[in-house]
């Protein structure tokens, strides 16, 4: 079983597996059972500047970053390839170390091959224009890779947000260093043997592990550092910011957000109950999207609530491993206990704890970080369960009784990641949906996104984008080229 993940793990470095500089060694514990899985090499600071010199170099003298797109397309296919071929073995890696059911795995690797399928398609037309100019003259504008692009990933889709914003720093040309979260490091190490077998010149793409205060930011103060994609808290995010900002490096940063799904009292409720439960309980909740935030109008209330409170009490609870399992453990022991946290808070404020919230009672789950899915009522926006990211099982309902205090209600939030929102009506979604202040809003749907769709939040929920056509462009630099063909006289100032 574990045979997905070898007893030992190094970092991947220059094209081989590294052992860093420090003799001290990070255990992995399997979520389902708090017992041990692997450990890992561990990066100093030191460590991350060798990435940083082993990618510029790479970067400098590969050839990759050259102007043959079909090259890297040809090799971000072959990578697409190869995964597909090992999905099983690389999602049995991802639930072992983060936990999530084998099935939720699964999705994440294919979503992983779809977009390294979508950005090789991508990576031989990065092109540039011809501008009209007066005069004998020619100008036109070039796309260029930026050079080394960091990546810090989070440890709710390990490998899936990691390589959101990995593929296309690749298939623009550039050299790439990973860190991924401490917790979660083990199938971006697997993906990087992968890539060089798949002909990515070595130390184009990079993998450290380490902590995100030593080694997170040595990488982002790096002065070879030329962008860096971020997805993980806010907190985190603005202190990558902060440090970006000395050397003027862009920064693309993927937030937290605390989504509303607003339902309206002429939707398919059952639909919807299913689709709220997967919009939450999905990943366990452990997604930066999770719809945590049912707002639902006051007259279907109570019959749309027993639906939801069916679905969350169907979800059979066990390691991700078994195929029984609809849900995993939490990630972590901290994790667990910070969401049963937020949970015991909103009791003792009063609130009603509907279904769930607590650790399930069966003996062989007592060892695992689980959590019954949970439903709070009788909650407001002041709550800070209502306004803080749970990142777990955990829904709270808000009932309105109008569509304008759905969308108050709804934007009432310093986040602006996804909405999600439930009618028949063609008037009502098209109206709602440019009144929710979010990066992404679905209509009679769950959180739901593909490679070639923008994923991007609005307030506090980040800068800038991932996916979608112009994914690869965010990773260049464009150059404006002006030439002379004999105009007599230079222009005067
Ligand atoms: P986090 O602290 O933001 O960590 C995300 C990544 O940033 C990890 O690789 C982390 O490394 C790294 N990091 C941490 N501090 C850093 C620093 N000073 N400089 C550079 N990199 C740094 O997130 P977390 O601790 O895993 O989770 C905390 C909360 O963040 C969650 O409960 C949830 O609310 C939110 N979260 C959001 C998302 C999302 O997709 N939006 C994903 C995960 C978590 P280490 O792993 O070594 O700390
Ligand atoms: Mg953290």
């Amino acid at each position: 079983m574990s045979g997905a993940v070898p007893e030992q793990i190094e970092m991947f470095v220059g094209g081989r597996p590294t052992p860093g500089s420090r003799a001290e060694r990070q255990v992995l514990l399997n979520p389902a059972t708090n017992t041990p899985l692997t450990s890992t090499a561990v990066a100093s600071a030191d460590d991350a500047r060798a990435a940083m010199e082993a990618a510029e170099s790479a970067f400098r003298n590969s050839g990759w970053a050259g102007d043959d797109g079909a090259r890297r397309a040809k090799a971000l296919s072959k990578l697409a390839r190869l995964l597909e071929e090992q999905t099983e073995r690389f999602a049995l890696a991802e639930t072992l170390n983060m936990g999530k059911t084998l099935k939720e795995s699964k999705g994440d690797i294919g979503y992983v091959v779809r977009t390294l399928d979508y950005v090789a398609g991508l990576a031989d037309k990065i092109e540039g224009e011809t501008i009209p100019v007066p005069g004998p003259r020619l100008d036109y504008t070039i796309r260029e890779p930026m050079g080394v692009t960091v990546h810090i990933a989070p440890w709710n889709y390990p490998l899936l947000l990691a390589i959101r914003s990995v593929a296309p720093a690749l298939a623009a040309g550039n050299a790439v260093v990973l860190k991924p979260a401490s917790l979660t490091p083990v199938t971006a190490l697997l993906f990087a043997a992968l890539a060089k077998e798949a002909g990515v010149p070595d130390g184009i793409l990079n993998v450290v592990v380490g902590s995100g205060r030593e080694v997170g930011e040595a990488l982002v103060t790096d002065p070879r550092c030329r962008s860096v994609s971020f997805t993980g808290s806010g907190e985190v995010g603005q202190r990558i910011a902060e440090l970006a900002a000395h050397r003027v490096v862009p920064v693309t940063l993927e937030l937290g957000g605390k989504s509303p799904v607003i339902v309206f009292p002429d939707a398919d409720l059952d639909r919807a109950a299913k689709g709220i439960a997967f919009g939450v309980f999905g990943n366990a909740g452990q997604m930066c999207w999770a719809a945590s935030r049912l707002i639902v109008a006051a007259s279907v209330r109570d019959f749309l609530l027993e639906k939801v409170v069916a679905a969350a009490r169907a979800y059979r609870l066990g390691p991700g491993i078994e195929p029984t399992s609809d849900m995993g453990p939490l990630v972590s022991r901290d994790q667990l206990d910070r969401v049963i946290g937020f949970v015991d808070e909103a009791r003792d404020g009063g609130a009603r704890i509907v279904v769930g919230g607590t650790r399930p009672e069966e003996p062989e789950l007592a060892r695992g970080n689980f959590l019954r899915p949970t439903i709070v009522d009788g909650v407001d926006s002041s709550a800070r369960i209502v306004r803080e990211e749970v990142f777990g099982p955990v829904l709270s309902v808000l009932p309105f009784e109008s569509p304008d205090e759905a969308v108050r209600i709804a934007n009432d939030t310093k986040y602006g990641l996804f909405a999600a929102l439930w009618t028949r009506d063609l008037g009502t979604a098209h109206t709602v949906a440019r009144q929710l202040e979010a990066g992404m809003v679905s209509v009679n749907e769950s959180p739901n996104t593909y490679p070639q769709t923008p994923f991007s939040g609005y307030k506090e929920s980040g800068i800038g984008f991932e996916q979608g056509r112009n994914a690869v462009e965010v990773y260049t630099r464009r150059k404006n080229v002006l030439l002379n063909l004999g105009a007599s006289k230079p222009k005067k100032p």
